[in-house]
């Protein structure tokens, strides 16, 4: 296997960003890592993940769609997409790798979302294999190994150097554009690391977790469940859960006049939001119960009922520690499955 030793990493990056726009997770200083584009000299984190997933290189927080202008009776539509440039993006892991085949699925579905795909064309995924998971991971849940993370291609570390594995064409082009930095390396303690992860999942606390009493099934009875109402009591309704999940993919688009024309934009939205899907008449959703019940309902059953039992969660135990009230989807699991 093709592996380059860890002393000689920032320079791989350095050829790498050479190349085409490169992004590694950082330390941001206050034990959070971050994606960031690559500058000469930036350490690679040694945590765990990023508190943003990798999805914002594709489905940004807010973008342009298009410009208007008005002239009497007249509107001039403005299209202002744009070819993405060829970017990377280094040591996703596999939750986040897994949480692209779920936007794939509702962004590259007809009507297909141009914005999404053009990024998507252009962006290689480079994963990284995880050795330590902590407490809060559970994406084995959803049938995920956090040791073969998939992607374009993935790189796996031994302590000692990185290993190099490309999987699609993207992956492969990767690869050969740094092949002359590679050298054939001996997988024996790779194996044992690997080992040693595979053997962590088994013990950590949502090992057991399954997926067994969701699914498109069984609708009525978890939307008709009297548990929502004390599983949804404490939450205030912040949006942190959608915004730092993977998979969560609403969005709002609005128009702005700025005082030369129009601009139309798209922001992230969250169905936790007392305004999200607000029309004329109101919104549809008019409690927290309504809204808190709808996140969780789309990921474990609207999902997998409309996308072949594919499940809108990946585990990657995001919401366990970011909300500000201890809500997260493990919480509901575990109120609703069958005793
Ligand atoms: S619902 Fe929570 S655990 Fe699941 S993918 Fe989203 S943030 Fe991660
Ligand atoms: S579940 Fe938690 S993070 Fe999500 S909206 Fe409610 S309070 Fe905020």
């Amino acid at each position: 296997m093709l592996k380059i030793s860890a002393e000689k990493i920032n320079e791989l990056f350095d050829k790498i960003a050479s190349q085409q726009t490169l992004y590694i997770p950082v330390d941001r200083g206050d034990k959070c890592a971050e994606f960031k584009k690559y500058e000469s000299g930036m350490t690679l984190s040694k945590a765990l993940n990023t508190v943003r997933s990798a999805k914002d290189f594709f489905f940004p927080q807010t973008e342009n769609l298009a410009e208007f202008r008005l002239s009497g009776k007249t509107i001039e539509v403005k299209d202002i997409r744009k070819e993405s440039e060829d970017f990377v993006v280094f040591g996703v892991r596999a939750c986040d790798a897994k949480s692209f085949e779920i936007l794939d699925s509702v962004f590259l579905s007809e009507p297909v979302d141009s914005f999404y795909k053009n990024r998507r064309e252009h962006g290689t995924i480079v994963t990284m294999a995880c050795t330590r998971p902590e407490e809060t991971c559970f994406c084995t849940t959803f049938g995920i190994n956090p040791t073969v993370p998939g992607g374009d291609a993935s790189v796996y570390f031994d302590g000692e150097s990185y290993f190099f594995v490309p999987f699609t064409e993207k992956g492969k082009a990767f690869v050969a554009s740094i092949s002359d930095m590679l050298e054939d390396g001996d997988v024996t303690k790779l194996s044992e690391v690997q080992a040693k992860a595979r053997e962590i999942m088994t013990r950590l606390p949502l090992a057991n977790l399954t997926t067994d009493s969701f699914g498109g099934e069984r609708l009525m009875e978890h939307f008709s469940s009297e548990k929502w109402a004390e599983l949804s009591e404490a939450c205030i309704g912040c949006g942190t859960c959608t915004f730092v999940c993977p998979t969560c993919q609403c969005y709002d688009i609005r128009d702005f006049d700025t005082g030369h024309g129009i601009k139309r934009f798209r922001c992230w939205d969250s169905c936790m939001y007392s305004d999200f899907t607000k029309m004329a008449h109101g919104n549809p959703r008019t409690s927290q119960l309504e809204r808190f019940r709808q996140r969780f309902m789309h990921k474990l059953v609207y999902h997998p009922s409309n996308h072949e039992g594919e499940f809108g969660c990946v585990g990657c135990g995001r919401c366990l520690s970011k909300c500000p009230v201890s809500l997260n989807i493990v919480k509901v699991m575990k109120a609703l499955e069958d005793k």
